[in-house]
């Protein structure tokens, strides 16, 4: 039995999406650019696609999507490309809980010479505006912001982020990743000062090795991988014609899941969230109550260790992740939940859950009975055993 509460991490292939790729790997197996007539329904078929990302974007025209191989792809042709075509420009902002694949991204162009600004947020996740605000100056060349966090959900307000930006320098580009918001958050970039907007396919049941950006029509940049002439010369390489065909269906069953996602898939989050909540003496939320995607809830078990609980979770069929990442041998609690200034009391025990439409009631509720259980086992091993007593008492009454 496995009881996927990881969503944020990767998502399952929904069927639908699966049926409509087979034929491309069965059948039409064309290259879409060859000149005989046995490639026009490859070539159609990627045509389709790239109609379905218009939508799902609220782009104006299919001219504006480009077919990547995954969230870090769309981030790094956005971010490079940019910086590319506006060389005399050596300012960057960002916030400082960006995904790796950004903030990596940055500090290899800060030893390149880039100057880049970290913005901090709030206690709840949220941004500091005052601060983004007073940073934009002649010199920034690109603004990068998440449109939704990976680890708490937390929205960023991108709308009002992209007006901010504009009317500071409007020369200024706005990258968004939108990996986490993509099936969460309704899209309609048109209305908006985005410039360019990255997603990946596998974090909305589309599989693994296909992702998507938007590019403004009036934004011009160089392409990252160099070489045929697909996707109008913006990204080289035959073009991954099952893949762009599932990542098509899969936009177009999360726009028409969205209201699911934001009532049925919110009532199990905030089910699961308020149990744990009220059941567990030493829980608390990391994260804004209201402003965040529906599936996602981070909360923090004070004074042991998220690993343990992981682990535990595990052995009972339940999959959910940690903020910590493993890095040299050394546990390093999250960047995000740190920079949130979240107490190090739950700094290293804090576990994210996060759902899907494939998510059942039956598992909220098992998830619910076990979750309790599992944290009075390991309290028990907790060298803080007067910090937990304490903790106890001023909770019960
Ligand atoms: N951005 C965010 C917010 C993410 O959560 C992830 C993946 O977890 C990525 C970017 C990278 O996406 P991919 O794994 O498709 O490269």
């Amino acid at each position: 039995m496995v009881i996927y509460l990881d969503n944020n991490a990767t998502t399952k292939v929904d069927k639908r999406v699966l049926d409509a790729m087979f034929p491309y790997l069965e059948e039409e197996y064309a290259n879409p650019s060859s000149m005989y007539q046995f490639s026009v329904k490859s070539s159609k078929a990627i045509a389709q696609a790239r109609a379905q990302l218009r939508d799902f974007f609220g782009a104006k025209s299919e001219r504006e999507v480009i077919f990547t191989s995954c969230g870090s792809e769309s981030a790094n042709t956005a971010i490079k490309g940019v910086l590319a075509a506006n060389k005399n420009k050596k300012h960057i902002i960002t916030t400082k809980v960006e995904h790796p694949c950004v903030l990596n991204l940055y500090q290899t162009l800060e030893k390149q010479g880039y100057r880049v600004d970290y913005i901090g947020v709030h206690a709840d996740g949220s941004l500091d505006l005052e601060e983004l605000k007073d940073k934009i100056d002649d010199e920034t060349a690109l603004v990068s912001v998440m449109w939704a966090n990976n680890e708490t959900g937390v929205i960023f307000p991108v709308e009002e982020i992209g007006e901010i930006i504009k009317s500071k320098n409007p020369e200024t580009k706005f990258f968004v990743d939108a990996v986490q918001a993509s099936g969460k958050v309704d899209f309609d970039v048109k209305n908006t000062n985005i410039d360019l907007l990255g997603i990946s396919g596998h974090k909305f049941h589309a599989p693994k090795g296909i992702g998507a950006l938007y590019v403004k029509s009036n934004v011009i940049i160089p392409p990252l991988i160099v070489g045929g002439h697909q996707e109008r010369g913006m990204r080289a390489g035959t073009e991954n014609v099952p893949y762009i065909v599932g990542l098509g269906v899969a936009a177009e069953l999360a726009k028409e899941a969205l209201k699911y996602e934001t009532t049925e898939i919110k009532r199990l989050r905030d089910k699961l969230e308020t149990g744990i909540l009220k059941k567990v003496f030493n829980s608390r939320l990391n994260s804004s109550i209201s402003n965040r995607v529906p599936n996602t809830s981070n909360i923090g078990f004070e004074y042991i260790e998220g690993e343990l609980i992981l682990l535990h979770l595990s052995d009972l069929g339940i999959c959910a992740s940690s903020g910590s990442a493993c890095t040299s041998g050394s546990l390093e609690p999250s960047h995000v939940l740190r920079a949130m200034g979240v107490p190090f009391t739950s700094l290293h025990g804090s576990i994210r859950f996060s759902l899907s439409r494939f998510t059942t009631e039956e598992e909220i509720d098992y998830t619910l009975e076990k979750l309790p259980q599992v944290i009075e086992k390991i309290v028990k091993l907790s060298p803080y055993q007067d910090e937990l007593e304490h903790l106890r008492n001023s909770r019960e009454h």
